[in-house]
């Protein structure tokens, strides 16, 4: 994620903001542009002030605006969802307050994520133009009746991705996380994690080639998933973090697959928004230069990703110091071993060929 800002004052905005705090004009996300724009009224519709077009556009809120879950705009003649909402089929029910709250976490997770995919250059397909190969979204609630034609649990099924709305819950979360004794359980950890299945499903999958070099890293994927998870919960691997992310990760290779791409997903979010701040560590003492960085690199367009992480890693130690003198937990509580790393530059490899300009 970039630092966005507003072209009718310059005041720094976020990527979530629908107007601008200091001179109250009102903002929206362009997604051809992957830019926050400050809007103009123009006849029943919006002129963009960072819009680059020519002839410039006329633009519209999203229709999920008016819940106060989206400030992406789209064109005129277009759907009247933005391609992030677009992908949606079940949400919850908009007549709960508490469920309302909770689609709005779901949604500013599932934007960030739209975001990344976008950046990425990676298809982006729904499932409304394409029930096959596309990609759609179900927000279930286990105080609702869940839809016939959905999943009652969080996780994906040959583009259907379902995510339990109490997710958007923080205490409802954080009780998850204790149950399954995770160091780390956010709503947009699931939505990274749950569109990596959909992702090796459309490039690896069906491709020979990139099929033989995921199983040389990530094991055989034809190892019956039913046995390998009931295995993996009756007794976790012990030794998992010598080859995995996570304990997770370790019960078989789709999820290893699809907790290694959450991770990718994390790094690459995380160190954009440092690179445009232009973060440095600049470590006092010759025994703490090990630690200095100064962070310059486009994760989304560098090839060479040992760069990445040496650019990444000593910012985790950095964030993670800062955490603990405020008495949070760890910002990236994980330890990207040598096996790790070469699943994540394997990752990405396969995305910079998406992304070659
Ligand atoms: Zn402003
Ligand atoms: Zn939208
Ligand atoms: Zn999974």
């Amino acid at each position: 994620m970039k630092i966005f800002s507003c072209q009718q004052c310059g005041q720094t905005v976020l990527f979530e903001n629908t107007h601008c705090e200091q001179c109250s004009s009102s903002l929206g996300f362009l997604p051809d542009q992957l830019v926050i724009s400050a809007l103009k009224s123009v006849d029943n519709a919006w002129y963009a002030m960072a819009d680059k077009s020519i002839p410039a556009k006329r633009w519209y809120y999203c229709e999920n605006h008016q819940h106060q879950v989206c400030n992406w705009m789209v064109e005129e003649g277009g759907s009247t969802f933005c391609v992030a909402c677009e992908l949606n089929r079940h949400i919850p029910n908009l007549g709960k307050i508490e469920e309302r709250q909770a689609w709005q976490q779901l949604e500013f997770a599932k934007h960030r994520l739209v975001y990344s995919i976008l950046r990425l250059g990676l298809p982006l397909i729904s499932k409304k133009a394409e029930p096959e190969d596309g990609l759609s979204f179900d927000f279930i609630s286990e105080n609702n009746q869940v839809p016939e034609d959905a999943s009652a649990m969080t996780g994906h099924a040959s583009g259907q991705v379902t995510i339990n709305a109490a997710e958007g819950n923080s205490v409802d979360r954080e009780q998850m996380r204790e149950d399954m004794n995770e160091s780390y359980r956010t709503v947009i950890g699931h939505f990274r994690h749950e569109i990596g299945h959909y992702y090796w499903d459309q490039l690896i999958a069906e491709d020979e080639q990139c099929l033989a070099d995921f199983r040389v890293l990530f094991g055989d994927d034809r190892e019956s998933y039913a046995d390998a998870l009931e295995a993996h919960y009756n007794a976790p691997n012990p030794d998992w973090q010598q080859s995995f992310v996570s304990v997770y990760a370790s019960s078989h290779p789709w999820e290893d697959w699809a907790e290694t791409w959450a991770h990718y997903l994390h790094i690459v979010d995380t160190l954009e928004m440092a690179s445009d701040l232009g973060l440095s560590l600049q470590p006092m003492g010759s025994n703490r230069q090990t630690l200095a960085v100064m962070v310059n690199i486009d994760p989304f367009r560098h090839d060479n990703f040992d760069d990445i992480l040496a650019q990444y890693v000593p910012l985790t130690f950095a964030v993670n110091n800062l955490n603990r003198g405020m008495g949070q937990p760890d910002l990236y509580p994980f330890v990207l071993v040598p096996a790790v790393r070469e699943k994540l530059a394997f990752i990405h490899r396969l995305l910079r060929s998406y992304t070659a300009e």
